[in-house]
């Protein structure tokens, strides 16, 4: 069987285990991070959690609760722009167990610094090709897969670029493609049709965010154009709540596609977005502490199995679809 590069080394693809296939370690500005480490992040000491120790300790301790509950692998869509940190990954991975598997790309719903602006998608693909081949911030440690994103801007001239360059350097070494999506602007399909211009597989492209839409009909027609859908934001309860998210979920089971859905919470252990004042916004009156890794385990399988949720669809979202599409 194939093997799926984590930050502690490849490993065979059976060897993955239950895996949660979005979930973030820390999420924080690169260029705050630098400039203005002062600002804080959400969650604990707002000063000391901004640098690597404080969080690396928020994001152990969020490790060491999903393996407590099960998980072997998360799957950390953490690229440009949203903090990542491989050097961190794997202390982290060391401490605690869990096996990590990192990406490279650009998260950007349109910004680009004047360096990625003056290159072309070529170009932009050969730095991910580096991360893919050679090795992640000067470490041997490689990336598993590519993340671009798409949001309420929808697919701008910048957002194309990247999306293109992602596609080109996947066809070059044949990682998959995870996409952020805005089901509330309707991106992905657009974000599909410039996988498929590029001459991308769909089978290799997973479209994340599809569980933000309450409507099971959307996300069926996601799918049926070849690609999979994380429904992977239980929690974020100001893109849509709990109840509908579970519906919609249970829908598509029903419906027969359990081999081509993930579920996950895109939890942060740390987070730099929003004023702490105001994350209870992003909670939508729900409880804050209920969007952290756990919920997964906690709130939505037990919701689900309820709901009718086989041992067998379970296990083939949990275990069988990351190595389906790890590999694909
Ligand atoms: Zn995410």
């Amino acid at each position: 069987m194939a093997q799926v590069q984590t930050v502690t080394g490849p490993v065979e693809a059976s060897e993955l285990g239950e895996t949660l296939i979005h979930e973030h370690l820390m999420s924080r500005d690169e260029a705050i991070l630098v400039q203005f480490p002062h600002m804080g992040t959400v969650r604990e000491d707002p000063i000391e959690h901004v640098t690597s120790p404080g969080a690396e300790d928020v994001a152990a301790e969020f490790m060491a609760a999903a393996v407590q509950r099960g998980v072997k692998t998360v799957v950390e869509p953490s690229c440009m722009f949203l903090g990542r940190d491989v050097a961190l990954m794997k202390r982290v991975s060391e401490k605690t167990g869990i096996q990590i598997v990192p990406c490279t790309g650009i998260y950007s719903y349109d910004h680009l610094p004047i360096p990625l602006i003056s290159r072309d998608a070529d170009q932009i693909a050969d730095l991910f090709v580096h991360d893919i081949e050679q090795g992640i911030q000067g470490t041997d440690i490689k990336a598993a897969f590519l993340k671009c994103a798409a949001d309420e801007p929808g697919v701008t001239e910048n957002v194309e670029k990247v999306h293109r360059a992602v596609a080109r350097a996947s066809l070059r070494t044949g990682v998959p493609i995870m996409a952020h999506s805005r089901p509330a602007s309707d991106t992905a399909p657009r974000q599909i049709e410039i996988f498929a211009e590029e001459g991308v597989d769909l089978n290799k492209v997973q479209i994340a965010h599809c569980g933000d839409s309450p409507d099971a009909d959307y996300i069926e027609s996601l799918i049926e154009k070849g690609v999979w859908a994380g429904l992977d934001r239980y929690g974020i309860e100001m893109y849509l709540p709990f109840d509908q998210r579970i519906a919609a979920h249970l829908a598509l089971l029903e419906r027969g596609y359990a081999n081509r859905i993930f579920v996950s919470a895109d939890s942060c252990a740390t987070i730099d977005w929003f004023p702490s004042e105001t994350v209870e916004q992003l909670a939508g009156g729900g409880a804050v502490d209920d969007w952290t890794i756990k919920i997964v385990h906690d709130k939505v399988l037990p919701a689900l199995r309820e709901g009718g949720m086989t041992e067998e669809q379970e296990h083939t979202m949990l275990h069988e679809n990351p190595v389906s599409w790890l590999t694909a």
